[in-house]
């Protein structure tokens, strides 16, 4: 039998970072009935022990792993996350928010923002982040979990934690974990598929499909299927991050801190017991050195462990699925950590993978479909991260000049136009980030439309503003009711790992 047409009973993942044991726990729970999952994972080589924020759509993949918000965010220290606070991204001594949630309100012809814009006009409006409850409530350090009350939010939390709560559910449904170093990739002389992992302690592992989650190395889709990447270091041109750990010394607020610098910028995600500290930086501009002595003078608090330098290039896999062998997580390519949107993209792989799941043997038109789907998705995020660099007014450092100066896709520079001529923003059907993000980063970096759409003037300048006044204190209310960020952690879910 052809190898292509073999059924899929076995499935290797090699790896065991958040992106493997994600896998693990999805292909176990969801599909492992007819499945045996097995992980291969290396003692004695670090996961890479970043990725601490995400995003909203994290709640789909929990769900359909029946996981217990409590009980996960206790497990892994978790804090809120309602947003990202840019600061001097547009100018050094400007900031801005993007949160989660939902403009205001808008109609069937126009979003919020142009009701905004007249309001604006007229003098009749508060900053745009008053009529997101998301975004107040960021600003304020509030959050709660209200059942009757719609709300978006993410968490922080300790990535390594997260894999250990993911290998339990994956172990109880099954998934057989193997330890050993991979030193060997096995390919089919006939038709190159990969046949077997063989590891440093001799043992061999073989699998119908092969999915490779070991990180930035690698070793399936690339180093033995030699697959190519797409390089984006033109248009996001940091490569390199250095990240520690530190003792919390100011109160945790609930949304990830984004600090420019002149080469790059910094993160600070606070969990229970701890922060997370990086800075990310473009090695053209400045060395591991100097990285190493931005980050130290700009955290406070006793330091956790060794500061780390990662070095990365910024691109895709020019496919994900190649032969019997997918790549998710860092393996596939890496945007940029600036909106955290790594794990989301590892659990849209995973859910990808199942919805397309080769049972009966692997098709052509399922791994191209695979490939569309996975390019179509990481294109619309790259432009939007690519936005945050390229729209800013900083001329202070080489880096910055360069990112102002780049060529942007065309994609992007048509979304920006059209934004500043008429304040349109139209979300592509399968697009991640929707209307709200793009307003809220383009009005941040300082991009305002000229224009508003004409269906606003249908209102007199009273009913404009008893419009506006009513979503501004509604979003007012809605935020008054919501205890301290922190106060409600400590009653919701408070930490059960021992510090
Ligand atoms: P890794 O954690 O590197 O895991 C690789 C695994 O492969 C390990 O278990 C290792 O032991 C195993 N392995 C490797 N070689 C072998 C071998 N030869 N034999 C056996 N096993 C082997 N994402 C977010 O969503 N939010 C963020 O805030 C975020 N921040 C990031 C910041 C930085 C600087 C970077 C680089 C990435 C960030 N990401 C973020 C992206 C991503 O979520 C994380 O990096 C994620 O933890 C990576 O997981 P991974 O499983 O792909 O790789």
């Amino acid at each position: 039998m052809n190898k292509a047409n073999k059924q899929i009973k076995k499935v290797v993942i090699a790896g065991g970072g958040t992106a493997g044991w994600m896998t693990a726990a999805a292909l176990s729970k969801l599909l492992g009935k007819n499945l045996e999952v097995i992980l291969v994972e290396a003692d004695d080589i670090p996961t890479v022990g970043v990725g601490e924020a995400t995003i909203p759509t994290l709640h789909i993949f929990h769900r359909l792993l029946g996981i217990n918000e409590r009980e996960f965010m206790a497990a892994t220290n978790a804090t809120f996350k309602l947003g990202i606070a840019f600061e001097s991204w547009r100018d050094v001594d400007q900031h801005y928010l993007h949160s989660f949630g939902f403009l205001g309100q808008g109609c069937w012809a126009a979003d919020f923002q142009h009701f905004w814009l007249k309001g604006k006009k007229l003098g009749m409006v508060s900053d745009i982040g008053d009529y997101v409850p998301e975004h107040l409530a960021a600003r304020e350090g509030r959050f709660a979990v209200v059942e009757d009350q719609a709300r978006n939010h993410a968490y922080h939390l300790d990535a390594g934690l997260y894999a250990n709560f993911l290998q339990k559910i994956a172990r109880q449904h099954g998934t057989k974990r193997v330890e050993g170093r991979i030193e060997n990739v096995v390919l089919d002389d006939k038709t190159g598929f990969i046949s077997s992992l063989k590891l440093a302690n001799g043992k061999v592992v073989e699998g119908d499909l092969f999915v490779d989650c070991t990180g930035f190395r690698a070793l399936l889709i690339e180093q033995a299927l030699h697959t190519g990447y797409d390089d984006w270091s033109h248009v996001l041109p940091c490569d390199s991050a250095i990240a520690v750990q530190t003792k919390t010394v100011a109160k945790a607020v609930p949304y990830t801190r984004s600090i420019a610098h002149g080469a790059g910028w910094q993160w600070q995600i606070p969990l229970q017991n701890r922060t997370g500290n990086g800075l990310v930086f473009c090695s053209k501009y400045m060395s591991d050195d100097k990285a190493k002595k931005t980050l130290l003078a700009k955290i406070e608090g006793e330091l956790l462990n060794e500061p780390r330098v990662i070095k990365y290039k910024t691109g895709t896999r020019r496919k994900h699925w190649n032969k019997n062998c997918i790549a998710i997580g860092l393996s596939s390519g890496f945007i940029e950590p600036l909106e955290s949107t790594g794990i989301h993209l590892f659990q849209k792989a995973i859910v990808r993978l199942m919805l397309m799941f080769p049972s009966q043997g692997i098709n052509q038109s399922d791994v191209d479909e695979f490939n569309r789907q996975s390019k179509d998705e990481i294109d619309n995020i790259k432009d939007f991260i690519i936005l945050h660099y390229h729209l800013t007014e900083r001329q202070d450092t080489p880096f910055w000049r360069y990112c102002r100066n780049m060529e942007i896709p065309s994609t992007l520079q048509h979304r920006m136009a059209l934004f500043r001529e008429s304040g349109k923003v139209f979300k592509k059907e399968e697009e991640l980030f929707g209307e709200t993000s793009w307003v809220q980063v383009m009005m941040g970096q300082g991009l305002m439309p000229i224009a508003y759409h004409p269906i606003v003037d249908l209102m007199s300048d009273n009913e404009l503003q008893q419009f506006l006044q009513h979503i501004r204190l509604a979003t007012r209310r809605k935020v008054d009711s919501w205890p301290d960020h922190l106060d409600f952690i400590k009653q919701y879910c408070p930490s059960k790992v021992a510090n």
